[in-house]
């Protein structure tokens, strides 16, 4: 069968997300029209409530990005010069560009061959390296939550309270999934979210939030986030920066939020019919036991190296986009390889050279997800 005549399938489609949504996506949006409250209107407070009951916490703060919400929480634990902070190697940007912006020096730790996610093991050795060494001191673990299955939480808990770092989750790939029965959103000391479009809570820009059960934090990222402003909006108390969600962005994930448990369940139902069609042909993803993904990436991999780039050509001829997630652990690339202190993370290299993720978006047909399939078997 030639499937050249088959429309090309999207990896992300958001036209057919905004005809699903319906009616009730602009008239959330109008609402900010009609009102102008544009930066920190209604929108932005209601979205935060909801997101904190979804799972539980005390606060939220809704922030202009994940890496902005990132870089709040890291500048409200003074985190700069001289302080070292642990983070898988096998991650997206953001979660090591932060520590660098702040004057940090992000420590990379190696990741779990079959669930992609960091070390705890692995993170203790480099904990003790980096105290040996007495050149850094250790101030903060962020886990990330990679693909949208929850990181190893109980563990890196225990090791922050061993050794008294601060716990960060990074839960931008995550939102939506659960650990134990509960929503992730509670599993660190501060959590953040991202929005942007291609996350599983996506907004129609760049948008984020953080969550904690701590209201002094949660008072001082709302003052980071407005320039470190007081009780008066020409007080100026810390250092802070511009990093508010907008409010057009919060009228959309309201909008989105209402049907967000039905695309959870879609992305599940995708997952589990890739992994019955392709787990003889390929390692379908591991599951972390007691949890429930958000599927943000649906990723296998590969036997061989060598068999990626024939297979993705032979993907794109058949209108099947794929992705590589990430082509680069972070301690190879450019920008942070002189930060490296060139400790092997020989799992984060060699999952970076046969991994391979699959379109999961909540929009795709059961026709489609067979084509998917069909084209991985060739
Ligand atoms: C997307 C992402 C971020 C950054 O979020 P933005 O909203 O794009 O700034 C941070 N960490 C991880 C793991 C991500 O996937």
């Amino acid at each position: 069968m030639t499937d050249k005549t088959d429309k090309p399938i999207a990896f992300l489609d958001l036209i057919a997300q905004q005809k699903r949504l319906g009616p009730g996506l602009r008239q959330r949006v109008d609402a900010v029209f009609d009102h102008c409250h544009f930066v920190m209107g209604p929108e932005v407070f209601e979205l935060e409530k909801r997101l904190a009951e979804w799972c539980g916490a005390k606060e939220c703060v809704g922030v202009s990005s994940g890496t902005d919400a990132l870089q709040i929480v890291m500048m409200a634990e003074n985190i700069g010069r001289g302080d070292a902070v642990f983070l898988p190697a096998f991650t997206y940007t953001a979660t090591a560009e932060v520590p660098l912006v702040l004057g940090a020096t992000p420590v990379f730790v190696d990741v779990d061959p079959n669930t992609f996610q960091i070390d705890p093991q692995h993170l203790r050795a480099r904990i003790r390296a980096v105290r040996d060494a007495g050149k850094l001191t250790p101030r903060a673990i962020v886990g990330v939550d990679l693909f949208g299955q929850p990181a190893p939480w109980a563990e890196l808990r225990a090791i922050a309270q061993e050794e008294g770092l601060f716990l960060l989750a990074d839960c931008a790939q995550s939102f939506g999934a659960d650990l134990e029965g509960k929503p992730l959103g509670r599993e660190a000391t501060a959590t953040t979210l991202s929005f942007f479009p291609s996350k599983p809570l996506g907004g129609y820009g760049d948008g984020g939030a953080i969550l904690t059960d701590d209201a002094e934090r949660a008072d001082l990222y709302r003052s980071l986030r407005t320039h470190g402003e007081g009780k008066t909006r020409y007080q100026v108390l810390r250092t802070g920066m511009n990093g508010r969600l907008d409010t057009i962005q919060a009228a959309v994930l309201l909008a989105k939020l209402d049907g967000f448990k039905q695309e959870l369940a879609r992305r599940d139902a995708i997952a589990q019919a890739y992994d019955a069609g392709l787990k003889d042909v390929v390692q379908t993803p591991v599951r972390v036991p007691n949890s429930k993904s958000a599927w943000a990436i649906y990723a296998v991999l590969l036997k061989d190296p060598a068999e990626r780039a024939p297979l993705q050509a032979r993907l794109k001829e058949k209108g099947v986009p794929s992705a590589i997630y990430y082509p680069l652990p972070l301690h190879k690339q450019p920008a942070y390889e002189t930060h490296h202190d060139g400790a092997a993370l020989p799992v984060s290299e060699d999952l970076a050279t046969r991994i391979l993720a699959l379109p999961i978006h909540p929009e795709l047909t059961d026709a489609e997800v067979a084509r998917v399939i069909a084209a991985v078997r060739g």
